[in-house]
């Protein structure tokens, strides 16, 4: 794992680079070597929607051996141009122009190499040059602006400045949009690094564990809660000559992102006499400029892709993990690529020996999740309809460690095979301990640390965190496509930072390898539970008779669901509108999913009674063909007959097993954000990466307030529940 790390995370691995494609290449033949694939004399690389592209995915129900390929993608993204930030006097002079550079690891050799490669700057940010006095506006939440224009602030050609931490940024400036601002600046505050700070006496990186003023978290301002993936061609697959729309997704306003300690310069020009990081909407007295020029273009992207055939043709685990890195990304994504690894090679050693799983296993290395999910996206986009099909779950890994804690997120028809399969898998450094322990530990750095944002990190553990101490998926990496536009089933893992871990320096030249193995995962242990954990979910996944999801579970965790809405819903709005349609909905769905518990138990039971029982291979005379004759002969049931039924049941069982994910699926989607189809969870409409669950009722009844809007959401539900519930009575 070590050596893997230390060859992808020590150059940078921008989508759509020459290190990116040189990467994929790499990964191809990873899976070419490993899974014994006969390599073509040139890579198999594909234009997506050509012949051979739509052949590789199409074909693998007929494969009969493991195949290798890379799918290229043609999303619009953009690269850095000049950008400057500076403080402009009344008489319009320059008074302070910003150094947008990161300073650089001097003990990393590497880092002096890539200093200022990857330029600071938002992915699919809006060109532009815009000035205006500044505002601050905390986190850019919609509480954060709803409380300054409650308090008159005007907006109207503003630059806000907010900082990072809370919810997605993007939404931070679709915000800012919505109320007439003219740009935005989001910075890093290191009140948000928990007990890590220099005020608690930690020394700043390279140094020490505490932030470096100077790292700037790039990342990209799609508006992620609308749609993910390229913003030209919503829904449907971004081919090289794809009719394309005006992205929606994106702001239209320009942006930068910024360190603490160009913010901090910032912050002086708004305090007079008062704290600038108070919510007052006070103005600075001069103007700052913000210019942020970009190349818009189209741009080839790279999904590598790897399908091994199991015995069962039309059933499919699908594991991915992005590959590209806003600059050497040691933990994102890399130490998920590295888990990986891992897993390709346990696969390779199992293929070695004689294995053939008995579902299909496909595995993607994804491009351009870094610019808005771009690479999962798109194929998800591009094969919906296979994938719909076909795929019976989604394991997705993206940063497998950045910190000490062990944070499971999935389906929750999932939860209880992870939760089994954690508890087989030793802790990665405390022995006695296992895996599923890891998920209450800690970094060793003590120390106080900001109420307010300890209190978020709080709120957000307690309200994710439902009965089965598995959290709901949001947004934010790969599976969105899967599980909230097509209804697959799908989880993620990782050693995720707390408050007293060292400062991750999320989307910065700091997330180095020389952090990784110093601060993130000395030893790389963690980096190994993960594999362990992925490959032992995925064997499960594929090779177990009966598919390993609870949907009883599912069905329970419904209720959770409405009290967590009604929790944050006004209750005046609550009380208008009725929810006992909705609980019946919900009991009518618990029954039902108890009775396929049953039917599921007597199918394997069954099952594996005849498999036991089955006449061996042999010669014409002891073999199955003469035994079959025999028992025909002699008035007895045919065991291959008897067998093949209960294995139609078996397949019965699991269809209707994956149907219940794709139960929640609404072909009209959420109201006002169609793409997204799961009515049961999204990624919260102003949150981004946290998880709203029911999100057509809650958008109604929390976001809008609109009680005749959340009426007609909850009866959608309920219908959507009692349709799903008769699908999979026996
Ligand atoms: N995971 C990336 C991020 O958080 C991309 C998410 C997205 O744009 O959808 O910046
Ligand atoms: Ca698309
Ligand atoms: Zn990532
Ligand atoms: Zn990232």
């Amino acid at each position: 794992a070590l050596a893997a790390s230390r060859a992808f995370a020590t150059h940078p691995h921008l989508a759509a680079s020459v290190e990116d494609f040189a990467d994929a290449k790499v990964i191809l033949k990873l899976f070419q070597d490993e899974f014994d694939v006969s390599a073509p004399e040139t890579a198999p690389v594909f234009s997506a929607g050509s012949e051979a592209s739509r052949n590789a995915t199409l074909s693998i129900n007929k494969l009969t051996g493991p195949s290798a390929w890379i799918d290229v993608y043609y999303p619009i993204m953009n690269t850095p141009l000049d950008r400057a930030l500076q403080i402009i006097s009344e008489d319009g002079k320059t008074v302070w122009d910003a150094d947008l550079v990161e300073d650089g690891d001097p003990l990393d050799p590497l880092a002096a190499i890539y200093r200022d490669y990857i330029p600071t700057w938002h992915g699919l940010s809006r060109d532009g040059e815009v000035e205006g006095q500044l505002i601050y506006a905390n986190y850019g939440r919609k509480e954060d602006y709803d409380e300054l224009v409650a308090k008159g602030t005007n907006f109207t050609g503003k630059i806000v400045l907010t900082r990072y931490g809370a919810n997605f940024r993007g939404l931070k400036i679709e915000g800012a949009q919505r109320l007439g601002a003219a740009g935005v600046l989001i910075y890093t505050d290191p009140r948000d690094d928990g007990s890590v700070t220099v005020e608690n006496g930690y020394e700043t990186y390279p140094a020490g564990p505490a932030r470096n003023p100077t790292s700037v978290q790039r990342g990209s301002v799609q508006f992620l809660s609308l749609y993910p993936g390229d913003p030209t061609t919503p829904g449907y697959p971004a081919y090289e000559n794809a009719t394309r729309v005006e992205g929606e997704n994106i702001p239209k306003i320009p942006s930068l992102p910024i360190s603490w300690a160009n913010a901090q310069r910032l912050l002086a020009e708004i305090s007079h006499d008062h704290d600038a990081r108070s919510l007052n909407g006070a103005p600075s007295w001069r103007k700052i400029r913000l210019v942020n020029h970009v190349d818009d273009k189209v741009m080839p992207i790279w999904n590598t892709m790897a399908a091994i055939p199991g015995h069962i043709k039309n059933e499919t685990v699908l594991i991915g993990c992005h590959r590209d890195a806003w600059v050497m990304g040691a933990a994102d994504p890399t130490s998920g690529t590295v888990s990986l690894h891992e897993v390709i090679k346990g696969f390779g050693t199992l293929l070695r020996n004689g294995w053939k799983p008995l579902r299909n296993v496909v595995i993607a290395s994804w491009d351009a999740e870094e610019y808005g999910l771009i690479g999962s996206t798109e194929f998800a986009e591009d094969f919906a309809e296979w994938i719909s099909e076909n795929v019976v779950a989604y394991i997705n890994l993206d940063v497998s460690v950045s910190g000490s804690q062990w944070s499971p997120s999935a389906s929750p028809s999932l939860a209880h095979l992870i939760r089994q399969v954690a508890l087989e898998i030793p802790h990665p450094t405390d022995p006695g301990k296992t895996l599923w322990d890891a998920r209450s530990d800690n970094g060793p750095y003590a120390g106080d640390a900001d109420l307010e944002a300890i209190e978020i990190y709080e709120k957000e553990q307690r309200a994710q965190s439902l009965s089965t101490g598995i959290y709901p998926l949001g947004s934010g990496s790969d599976y969105t496509a899967f599980l909230q536009r097509l209804g697959i089933a799908s989880m993620d893992q990782g050693f995720a930072q707390t408050p007293s871990d060292a400062v991750y320096h999320y989307h910065s030249i700091y997330d180095s390898q020389r952090w990784q193995e110093l601060y993130a995962d000395p030893g790389f242990h963690r980096h190994v539970a993960v594999a362990k954990h992925l490959g032992l979910v995925a064997l499960r996944l594929t090779d177990a008779v009966i598919l390993p999801l609870n949907t009883s579970q599912y069905a329970l965790e419904l209720d959770d669901y409405l009290e967590f809405v009604l929790n944050d819903a006004p209750s005046d709005v609550a009380a208008s509108v009725e929810f006992k349609g909705l609980r019946h909905a919900f009991k009518k769905l618990q029954h039902a999913s108890h009775r396929l518990d049953k039917e599921k138990a007597t199918a394997e039971k069954r099952f594996k009674e005849l498999l036991g029982k089955l006449p061996k291979r042999g010669t014409p005379f002891n073999g199955r063909w003469w035994q079959r004759v025999l028992c025909m002969l002699k008035g007895k049931r045919d065991p291959m007959r008897e067998f093949i039924k209960a294995a139609k049941r078996v397949q019965k069982a699991n269809s209707k097993l994956v149907a219940f994910e794709k139960g929640f699926i609404h072909e009209d989607g959420i109201t006002d954000r169609e793409w997204y189809r799961h009515l049961i969870i999204a990624p919260g409409k102003w949150l981004g990466y946290g998880a709203t669950p029911l999100p057509s009722i809650y958008d109604a009844l929390v976001n809008e307030k609109n009680v005749t809007r959340a009426r007609h959401e909850v009866k959608r539900v309920q219908h959507l529940l009692h349709k799903m519930a008769d699908t999979i009575e026996p």
